[in-house]
């Protein structure tokens, strides 16, 4: 966590909840990281009981970083859809039994006594990247994250591209692939990107494509007791697999395909990737060869002036994304009421 000394007030609270763990941060005015903690979602029991929690654990964070409750504006919070932001509601989300149908919004702002703003947890982590991270010096951009699934946001002129059914900027949903053997999303449709390009669908395509590469590195490790992962398929690219360098190859035509469809309906000035799965990012050769890879595809399937504008990076907040975002946009919602 940085140190500083002397923050920027207001202060705000970003709480990104998740399947696994509720990650609490304050950040002032300025985005700057003053104190965070995780906890246990328990998402199979009771929503309330982990809302309790909340309000002793943000004290204490206040406590230990020398700041008052009185000095913050705002709290930011985001979750997994699926969700109705205008009522507040988380719905159905996968993995989380004991949440459903659950007014978290208003049950947060009661438990704080403070205004909340809520976004779905892909939305706030590009919110974040835009406010603090990769994307800070643009008015525009798109974040999609590779992990368990695809995700991503769009954050347009500080606004959050979440559709009038609060299920915009869902990008793994992207249909990539229309032919009769596409494969099969965990939504349950075909075709979509998330099918290809996240852990799970790279651990498919390396399965299938191991059938016909008895060869591969992959094989060997897996008989010694490694599971099949995405980071199996990058380590063994890394070490010059061929195989591992194919699936890492395809995967970035597979965004590149659905970022050039983001690019002719958004136009955004970037693309950044964030997730688990990034092949090493920025500083491997791997990892800056499957931007390449991405950029290569895009440009050669969007016309030229927006080919000759592509911009893809990686993202820089890693896990911070998500409550430093849900932060960010609790500020900008506290600047807009603040003004009118
Ligand atoms: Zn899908």
């Amino acid at each position: 966590m940085p140190k500083n000394p002397s923050p920027t007030l207001p202060l705000f609270v970003g709480v990104d909840v998740g399947g696994t763990n509720i990650k609490i941060g304050i950040v002032d005015d300025r985005g700057e990281r003053l104190a965070y903690t995780k906890f246990p979602t328990q998402a199979d029991q009771s929503p309330e009981k982990s809302l309790d929690r909340i309000k002793p654990v943000v004290q204490e964070l206040l406590d230990d970083a020398g700041l008052k409750m009185e000095d913050v504006a705002a709290v930011g919070l985001g979750t997994p859809g699926p969700m109705d932001i205008g009522r507040g509601l988380i719905l159905t989300p996968f993995n989380m039994p004991g949440w459903h149908n659950f007014p978290i919004r208003d049950a947060l702002a009661k438990a704080l006594d403070k205004p909340v703003t809520f976004a779905n947890d892909a939305n706030a982590a590009a919110f974040g990247e835009y406010w603090i991270g990769s994307g800070r010096q643009y008015c525009s951009m798109v974040l999609i994250t590779l992990g368990t699934g695809v995700g991503g946001g769009i954050i347009i002129d500080d606004v959050s591209v979440d559709g009038a059914h609060s299920h915009g900027s869902e990008i793994g949903h992207i249909c990539i692939d229309t032919g009769l053997d596409a494969l099969v999303c965990p939504c349950g449709k075909s075709g979509h990107l998330e099918a290809y390009a996240s852990a799970t669908g790279i651990v498919n395509r390396a399965k299938e494509a191991l059938r016909a590469h008895p060869e591969s590195s992959m094989l060997d490790r897996n008989a010694e007791g490694s599971p099949l992962s995405a980071l199996m398929v990058s380590e063994s690219a890394e070490a010059g697999d061929e195989l591992a360098l194919q699936l890492v190859s395809e995967t970035a035509m597979y965004l590149g395909r659905g970022i050039a469809q983001l690019a002719h309906v958004v136009d955004p000035e970037a693309f950044i990737l964030g997730g688990a799965v990034d092949f090493g990012g920025a500083d491997t050769a791997l990892g800056r060869s499957f931007l390449d890879g991405i950029l290569a595809e895009a440009k050669r399937l969007t016309f030229p002036v927006v080919a000759e504008e592509l911009k893809v990076s990686f993202a820089q907040l890693e896990s911070d994304a998500g409550y430093v975002g849900a932060a960010g946009m609790a500020r900008t919602e506290f600047m807009k009421s603040a003004s009118a």
